[in-house]
């Protein structure tokens, strides 16, 4: 294999989900093809110089607001708090949730270190003050981590007069809300559960 080539396979089989096969399959294609290879190169540089994170709840965003954010028909008094922005996406697809949300930056967990101070909980606890936010829906994965977050907000937004409601996971346990399918997350959506 000649070293361009090699590169380039090598960098797609690291990839999530993508193994040698399918890196090689993908490397002849765009060999063959320069103007998706082109298409595709640019895309991958302007990744980190055209995206950053929204401002107000921590979304990816092109400018300082994200689109939903930034948007208009949104619901301005209901929050719902996800641990990572690419989750916002599935929410979304469901078409059953209207309000804003609000991203941790990860869950708490102890055994890798990780504790509140890492999370973006201070402004949560800001948002829920100042934007008049009436429902904070928290949409957690329902493994150790995501329950040991949930009790830890729960603690914290409770005295602020807030409802706290989780999604009703109808997902089996330790499967995460990335590969639970719409319909699913949809259903855990409207059935929240008061906490
Ligand atoms: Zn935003």
């Amino acid at each position: 294999m000649i070293k361009p080539l090699e590169e380039l396979i090598s960098a797609l089989s690291r990839l999530p989900g993508i193994g040698r096969r399918s890196a090689e399959r993908i490397a002849f294609f765009l060999l063959t093809k320069p103007e998706e290879a082109a298409r595709l190169g640019k895309a991958i540089e302007g990744l980190h110089s055209r995206i950053r994170r929204c401002r107000r709840c921590g979304n990816f965003a092109e400018g300082e607001l994200c689109p939903i954010c930034a948007g208009p028909g949104r619901d301005q008094a209901t929050l719902c708090v996800v641990a990572r922005p690419w989750e916002i996406e599935h929410i979304e697809r469901t078409g059953e949730f209207r309000g804003l949300y609000h991203v941790l930056g990860g869950l708490l967990s102890p055994a890798d270190g990780v504790g509140p101070e890492d999370l973006a909980i201070g402004s949560l606890l800001r948002r829920v003050r100042e934007e008049g936010i009436q429902e904070v829906i928290l949409a957690l994965e329902p493994k150790v981590e995501g329950d040991l977050t949930a009790m830890h907000l729960l603690r914290l937004l409770k005295p602020l007069g807030v409802r706290v409601s989780q999604i009703a996971h109808g997902v089996p346990v330790g499967r995460d809300l990335e590969s639970a399918d719409e319909i699913t997350l949809g259903r855990a959506i409207k059935g929240r559960i008061p906490l």
